[in-house]
C-alpha cells in the first residue's frame, strides 16, 4: 500500500491531541481482506485509555462549546478541504482495510467529506424560538445547546463516512467526541484524526481510541460524563449498548441492521430495475445496511426480470478492490463468508434455484461469486436475516397488497426500494412501507442533505440532513417574568 502522504498511515491512537500507545504497549494487526496481508498495526487499548479520552473530551468541552458556530464552522470547513485534498490516500486506505473497489472507496470519501461540509454550514442554523406566552407578564423562549461529551462506535463497511456522519454534526453543535472505530478498519479513522489535527481542531475535541470493543464500549457507555452514544452496527450489539446506556440515561442515535425489500411491480421499467438492483444489492459486495436483502418480483415479470438480472450479475468483475475494473471485492472476513454460505445452503436445501454464482470464487480467500437465487420463499433464512453478501434472492408475489405485506413482515425497517411507473401506486406503496427510507425507481438514496435512519428494530434517530444536528443538541426552555 503506497500513500502520497505517509503521515496518514498511523500506528498510534489519538487522545487529547497526542498520538498514544496502549498503556501496556499492546497492539493488533490490521489486514487486507483481499490478500490477508498485514497492512498496519494499532494500539490494543481498553478501559483505562478510554477513560483518559473521555477526560480529555470533557476538558475540551467548555472551550469548544464557547466558540461561535461560525468559528467552529471555519475549522470544520478546513477539515473538509483536507479530506478532499487527500481523497486518493484515504480511498487507498479504505480499499486496503475494508476491501471495497477503489472507485467505490473514492465515492465514500466524497460522501463522507460531504457531511463535514454540510454540518459546517448547518452549525450556524441551530435556531431557537420565541413562544407566544400564556400570561402577559411572561416571555418564553428556547435555545439549543450542545449535549456534551459524545461517543461514536462505528462499523467497518464505511470506515470513513460512518465517522464523519456522526462526528461532524457533534462537533458542529459544540460537542466533543470519543470515537471507537471497528477493529477491522481503524486506519481510516486515524487518518481522519490526523487531518482533523492538521485542520486545527483543538486537543480533546476529537479522540480516537482503538482496541477491545467490549472494554472500550463498556467504559463509554458506563461513564456519566458521556451524554450521547451514536452507534452504527448490528441490531444485536445495538441492543446491548442501549441496555448499557440505561443506567446513565444517555441520549442514543442507533443505525442498526436492515432487511431491505426491493419490489419490482409489473409496470416497472425492467432494465432500470435491474440496474437499480445491481447498485442496491451488490454495492460493497452486498455489505451495507441499506443493501437490498429480499427482491420481491411480481409474477408477470418474474422470469424476464430474473433472466436479465442473472445475465448482468454474471458479468460483474470480482477481485481485489485495487485492481482496475473490479466491481466486487472480497467479503470482510471468514465469518462474513460463512454467513453467506449458510444462507445459500439453507435456501437451496429448501428448494431455491441458483441462476448464477452460488459458491466461493476461484480467487479464493473470502471472495464469493455474485449470486442470484430464484424460487425463494419466506421459509428460508434469507427472508428473515440480513445476508450481508452478494446474494440476490428472488421472491414472487401476485398483488400489490401481498407485496406490501411481505415487505413489512420483518422486525427491521431501515431502507426499502420499489420500481413502478404508476403514480398512484408510488404514493400508496411509499406510504405503506414501514421503513425509514424508501427509494422509488432508484437504488441509491444516501446523501448528506437527506435524513438517514430506520424505524422498528433498525434504529433510533436520523443522521445527515438538518435533523442530524438535532441529535447533538438539547432544547433549553427559558421562562422570563417581565
Ligand atoms: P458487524 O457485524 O458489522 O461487525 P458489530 O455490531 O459487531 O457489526 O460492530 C459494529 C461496531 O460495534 C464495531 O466498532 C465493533 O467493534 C463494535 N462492537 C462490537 N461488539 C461490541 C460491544 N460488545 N461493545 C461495544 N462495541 C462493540
Amino acid at each position: 500500500m503506497q500513500l502520497n502522504d505517509p503521515l496518514l498511515l498511523r500506528t498510534s491512537a489519538y487522545v487529547d491531541g497526542r498520538w498514544e500507545a496502549a498503556d501496556d504497549g499492546a497492539s493488533f494487526a490490521v489486514t487486507d481482506p483481499a490478500s490477508g496481508e498485514k497492512i498496519g498495526e494499532v494500539p490494543q487499548m481498553g478501559a483505562r485509555e478510554t477513560a483518559r479520552a473521555i477526560l480529555a473530551a470533557d476538558a475540551a468541552l467548555p472551550g469548544w462549546r464557547a466558540k461561535t458556530a461560525k468559528e467552529r464552522a471555519a475549522l470544520l470547513r478546513r477539515w473538509f478541504e483536507l479530506i478532499v485534498a487527500h481523497s486518493d490516500d484515504l480511498a487507498t486506505l479504505i480499499t486496503a482495510e475494508c476491501g471495497k473497489p477503489l472507485a467505490e472507496a473514492k465515492g465514500e470519501v466524497a460522501y463522507g467529506a460531504a457531511f463535514v461540509e454540510w454540518f459546517a454550514e448547518e452549525a450556524k442554523r441551530a435556531y431557537g424560538e420565541t413562544i407566544p406566552p400564556v400570561a402577559g407578564d411572561k416571555r418564553l423562549l428556547t435555545i439549543k445547546q450542545p449535549i456534551g461529551v459524545c461517543a461514536a462506535i462505528t462499523p467497518w463497511n464505511f470506515p470513513l463516512a460512518m465517522i464523519t456522519r456522526k462526528v461532524a454534526p457533534a462537533i458542529a453543535a459544540g460537542c466533543t467526541v470519543v470515537i471507537k472505530p471497528a477493529e477491522q478498519t481503524p486506519l481510516t479513522a486515524l487518518a481522519l484524526a490526523r487531518l482533523a489535527h492538521e485542520a486545527g481542531l483543538p486537543p480533546g475535541v476529537v479522540n480516537v481510541v482503538t482496541g477491545d470493543p467490549v472494554a472500550i464500549g463498556g467504559e463509554l457507555t458506563a461513564s456519566p460524563v458521556v451524554r450521547h452514544l451514536s452507534f452504527t452496527g448490528s441490531t444485536e450489539v445495538g441492543r446491548l449498548l442501549m441496555a448499557q446506556c440505561a443506567p446513565t440515561i444517555k441520549k442514543l442515535s442507533l443505525e442498526l441492521g436492515g432487511n431491505a425489500p426491493f419490489i419490482v411491480f409489473d409496470d416497472a421499467d425492467l432494465d432500470a430495475a435491474v440496474d437499480g438492483l445491481i447498485v442496491a444489492k451488490y454495492r460493497n459486495t452486498g455489505q451495507t445496511c441499506v443493501c437490498a436483502n429480499r427482491v420481491l418480483v411480481q409474477s408477470g415479470v418474474y422470469e424476464e426480470f430474473a433472466a436479465k438480472l442473472a445475465a448482468k450479475v454474471a458479468a460483474l468483475k470480482v477481485g481485489p478492490g485495487s485492481e482496475p475494473g473490479v466491481v466486487q471485492g472480497p467479503l470482510i472476513d471468514a465469518a462474513g463468508l460463512a454467513k453467506v454460505e449458510a444462507h445459500l445452503a439453507d435456501a437451496v436445501a429448501h428448494g431455491a434455484r441458483v441462476l448464477t454464482g452460488g459458491k466461493r470464487h476461484a480467487r479464493g480467500g473470502t471472495f464469493f461469486e455474485p449470486t442470484v437465487l430464484a424460487g425463494v420463499t419466506h421459509r428460508m433464512l434469507v427472508a428473515r436475516e440480513e445476508t450481508f453478501g452478494p446474494v440476490a434472492p428472488l421472491f414472487a408475489f401476485d398483488t400489490e397488497a401481498q407485496a406490501i405485506e411481505m415487505a413489512n413482515a420483518t422486525e427491521f425497517g431501515l431502507a426499502a426500494y420499489f420500481y413502478s411507473r404508476d403514480v398512484g401506486r408510488v404514493f400508496r406503496v411509499g406510504e405503506a412501507l414501514e421503513y425509514g427510507m424508501v427509494g422509488v425507481n432508484t437504488g441509491l438514496i444516501s446523501n448528506e442533505v437527506a435524513p438517514f435512519g430506520g424505524v422498528k428494530q433498525s434504529g433510533i434517530g436520523r443522521e445527515g440532513s438538518k435533523y442530524g444536528l438535532e441529535e447533538y443538541l438539547e432544547i433549553k426552555y427559558l421562562c422570563l417574568a417581565v
